[in-house]
């Protein structure tokens, strides 16, 4: 045929007009190779030791006052301010060079993890052992949770006030705890079960012990057993219990996961992941344009509610309480004005491909791992409902200032259509008018006790939440 380009002509055409969706192992050199594994050993360090929201709100403290961040009701002048919500929700903010009401750039994650919780009235006996009950928050496959070793984080009010925080299960030294399983021998009717039949909610009971105390005639002595133990280790009585939140969550560290360590197995990455990424990120942000704020929320896994939630607004009163501090004079019209102008990162973890279930997903729009920071224009079930989705003008700017900063990142949509779906916190800031985006790692077996991540991934995560700040 005539008039037709040449193979190198088609060459240039192909370099200009296609999208290139390079995996991050073949465009980093070396010298960067060596920085994603040096990161991954502190945030593989901080999957291990921070496994609750409260875990997280300590050491995001105690990292943000090494780096200079004053606490709000200090009454100290600052230009870096924390505030802690509850114990259980966390805000920092570093001021910018333009006036507040110009707009931040923020960008909130969640620190909560499915879990179970402790019930108010756990002790109980059967069968001359000893066990709790549990009640499980969050979106979990039920049998993830049987047969494996559990501890035990949180904490206790006791009857005089004092507030004793707890973690069993964690040293080598230190007992854990167990939901025990059904033996396959006798799994025949379980086994012709629907799965989501075959494992009952109120069956996830933990062992808690098998000596009793006393003899035979003493009614409930299992029971009175563990009472006596934690009245004599912790001062704590059977009411005591009713005032306490523990949770019980996968025994032991996170690990380097495959021959060549490329990978990190761990519980709770989702939302740790974007917790740890955009912690680092603002600890090093000095003098943006625009004022940086980083939110860590509190029960994103059950809807965003309650007061730590999401939903929440205690973030809008340290905004007006910076806002002040600052010398600004903190009307709501302001304050409007501030949150209306910002822009947002919704940090949270999208699905990465499952190579075993490759069939859920679309494969020309799901995250895959290894191929960086997976950017979610909307997320929501069925026809994107219930979903924030953010507009092309935003996707736009986002999609800019990584390809300035040589982030590498790709797109992602939690599963393909009427497959299920899952929600955010970004619909819950999007109301103040701001735009916002869902940002952040791709996962696989997400919301297991085990979740997998890439390490390219994570460290391509932080670099561009850190390039969002101070662009
Ligand atoms: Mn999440
Ligand atoms: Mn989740």
């Amino acid at each position: 045929m005539k008039n037709q380009p040449s193979s190198k002509d088609i060459d240039k055409l192909k370099a200009i007009v296609e999208k290139k969706q390079p995996l991050i192992w073949d465009v980093i050199d070396s010298k960067e190779k060596k920085q994603v594994f040096e990161f991954c050993e502190e945030y593989r360090s901080f999957l291990s030791e921070v496994k609750t929201e409260r875990e997280a709100v300590d050491y995001i403290i105690m990292q943000a006052e090494q780096h200079g961040f004053v606490n709000i009701d200090s009454s100290i002048p600052s230009e870096r301010y924390y505030k802690i919500y509850k114990n259980k929700s966390v805000a920092l903010w570093v001021k910018g060079s333009e006036p507040s009401d110009k707009g931040m750039r923020i960008i909130g994650s969640h620190m909560d993890s499915p879990r179970l919780d402790l019930k108010q009235n756990p002790l109980y006996e059967e069968v001359d052992l000893s066990l709790m009950k549990t009640h499980y928050y969050g979106g979990i496959k039920k049998y993830h949770w049987l047969a494996r070793p559990l501890a035990l984080h949180g904490v206790v009010i006791l009857k005089n006030g004092l507030r004793l925080p707890l973690v069993i299960g964690e040293k080598d030294t230190d007992p854990v705890f167990c939901i025990s399983d059904l033996l396959p021998h006798l799994a025949k009717s379980q086994a012709g079960k629907k799965l989501s039949e075959a494992f009952d909610g109120e069956k996830l009971n933990i062992l808690v012990g098998s000596i009793p105390l006393g003899d035979s005639k003493i009614k409930e002595r299992f029971k009175l057993a563990i009472l006596k133990h934690l009245h004599d280790q912790y001062d704590m009585t059977e009411e005591d219990l009713v005032s306490s939140e523990f949770e019980l969550v996968p025994s032991g560290p996170a690990r380097d996961l495959g021959f060549d360590r490329s990978l990190i197995g761990g519980y709770g990455q989702d939302d740790r992941a974007c917790v740890f990424t955009s912690l680092k990120a603002i600890l090093e942000t000095k003098n943006p344009v625009r004022d940086s704020l980083c939110l860590f929320f509190d029960k994103e896994e059950i809807g965003s509610e309650g007061n730590t939630g999401a939903k929440s607004k205690f973030f809008e009163d340290f905004i007006s309480d910076v806002m002040e501090a600052q010398g600004t004079p903190s009307s709501e019209r302001m304050l409007r004005k501030s949150l209306l102008n910002s822009s947002m990162l919704s940090g949270d973890v999208n699905a990465g491909i499952e190579p075993d279930y490759q069939d859920v997903h679309e494969k020309r729009n799901a995250a895959k791992l290894g191929y960086g920071i997976c950017v979610t224009k909307f997320t929501g079930t069925g026809g994107k409902s219930g979903s924030s989705d953010a507009s092309a003008e935003f996707m736009g700017m986002i999609r800019s200032i990584f390809n300035d900063n040589n982030i590498q990142w790709q797109t992602g949509e939690l599963g393909k259509i009427d497959q299920g779906g899952g929600g955010t916190i970004a619909k819950f800031l999007a109301v103040y008018g701001m735009d916002i985006i869902d940002c952040g790692p791709a996962l696989l077996s997400m919301h297991s006790p085990f979740e997998i991540s890439s390490k390219a991934d994570i460290y391509m995560t932080y670099k561009a939440y850190k390039a969002f700040y101070l662009a």
